[in-house]
C-alpha cells in the first residue's frame, strides 16, 4: 500500500525533519477531489464499522497524538463522519485526576480499551507520559525513558488479544500552528480551545519535537506502527487517515454473524403477514 511511506519502520531511526507536513504527494487531484474521495471513504468506513459491531469480534484501537491545534478534534469529526455512534466511541486523556495519579500511568489507559466490536479513538493517550511529562519533568528521566517498554509490552498485549492499534502522529509545523491559533484567537465560537498555557507549550517546541522523535523510533513497533501523517493540509490529512483506517478495516476480514436458523421458514411467514396486510 502507498500509504505505507508515512509508517514508520519498527527497526531503524526517523528524523522529523524529514517529514514535510505539506506533503500531499500520494493524492491524484485537487482539494476539491480530495474532500470528494473522502466522502466515498465515510461510507465505505460506515459499512465496514457496522460489520465489525455485527460480528462482534474485533477491537480496533485509533491512536492520535499531535501538538495543540494539530488536528485531532478535526480529524475524528471528518473521519468518522457518518459511522454509527453505536460501536464507536472516543476517550480523551486530559491532566492525570488525583485518584488516576494514584495509579500507575497505564492504568486509566486500559481501562478505555476497546472491547469487541468496538472501534476507540485516543485523544492524546499513554504517549502523553512519555511527552508533556518528558517536556516538563513531571518525572525524572529514569523513570519516563523506562515507560517506552512498558508501552510497548501493553500494546503487545492488546494485540495479542485480538486489538488492531493505528497510531497517528499530526505533524503541523510552527507557522501552520500560529495561524491555527490566530484563527481560534479571532473566533469566538473557537476561543473555548484556546489556552494561554498552549503558547508556553509552543516555546517548547524544538523539546516536544525531539520527544516525538523518541517516541516514533522506540514505539512503532510490527503490532503497533506509528503513522506520520501531514498535517498542514487538513483535507490531505483527512483522506490519508481514512484511507489507511479503511485498509486496517478490510484486512480484518469480517463476516456477518450466521443467521437464525430457519430462515426461509419465517421469511415465508413474513412474506404471508405482510400479503394478508395488503387485503385488509
Ligand atoms: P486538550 O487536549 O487541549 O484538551 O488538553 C489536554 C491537556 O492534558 C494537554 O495539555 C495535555 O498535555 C494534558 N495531559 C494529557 N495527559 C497528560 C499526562 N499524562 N500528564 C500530564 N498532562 C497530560
Ligand atoms: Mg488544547
Amino acid at each position: 500500500m502507498k500509504e505505507e511511506k508515512y509508517r514508520v519502520p519498527d527497526k531503524g531511526k526517523i528524523s522529523l525533519k524529514d517529514y514535510d507536513p505539506n506533503d500531499a504527494s500520494l493524492f491524484d487531484g485537487n482539494k476539491s477531489d480530495g474532500k470528494e474521495a473522502l466522502l466515498k471513504l465515510n461510507k465505505d468506513i460506515e459499512f465496514l464499522q457496522e460489520k465489525m459491531y455485527a460480528e462482534g469480534k474485533h477491537r480496533l484501537l485509533v491512536i492520535l497524538q499531535a501538538m495543540d491545534t494539530g488536528g485531532k478534534d478535526g480529524t475524528i469529526r471528518a473521519v468518522f463522519e457518518g459511522v454509527n455512534p453505536q460501536g464507536v466511541r472516543v476517550a480523551a486523556f486530559k491532566t492525570p485526576s488525583p485518584l488516576e495519579l494514584a495509579h500507575d500511568y497505564l492504568w486509566r489507559v486500559h481501562a478505555q480499551a476497546p472491547g469487541k466490536g468496538e472501534i476507540v479513538i485516543f485523544n492524546r493517550s499513554h504517549y502523553e507520559d512519555v511527552l508533556v511529562v518528558r517536556v516538563h519533568n513531571l518525572v525524572p528521566e529514569e523513570v519516563w525513558s523506562r515507560r517506552y517498554r512498558h508501552i510497548n509490552e501493553f500494546e503487545r498485549l492488546l494485540v495479542d488479544e485480538g486489538t488492531t492499534i493505528l497510531k497517528f502522529f499530526l505533524n503541523v509545523d510552527l507557522k501552520e500552528q500560529a495561524e491555527r491559533f490566530l484563527a481560534r484567537v479571532e473566533d469566538p465560537t473557537k476561543q473555548w480551545k484556546f489556552n494561554p498555557g498552549d503558547l508556553d507549550e509552543r516555546e517548547r517546541w524544538s523539546d516536544y519535537m525531539k520527544a516525538y522523535e523518541d517516541m516514533l523510533n522506540k514505539t512503532s513497533t510490527e503490532w503497533a506502527p506509528w503513522y506520520v501523517i501531514p498535517g498542514n493540509k487538513k483535507w490531505y490529512r483527512n483522506w490519508l487517515i481514512a484511507s489507511i483506517l479503511r485498509k486496517a478495516l478490510e484486512d480484518m476480514k469480517m463476516e456477518y454473524p450466521a443467521p437464525a436458523p430457519d430462515m426461509e421458514t419465517y421469511h415465508k411467514r413474513l412474506l404471508e403477514m405482510t400479503l394478508s396486510n395488503k387485503d385488509k
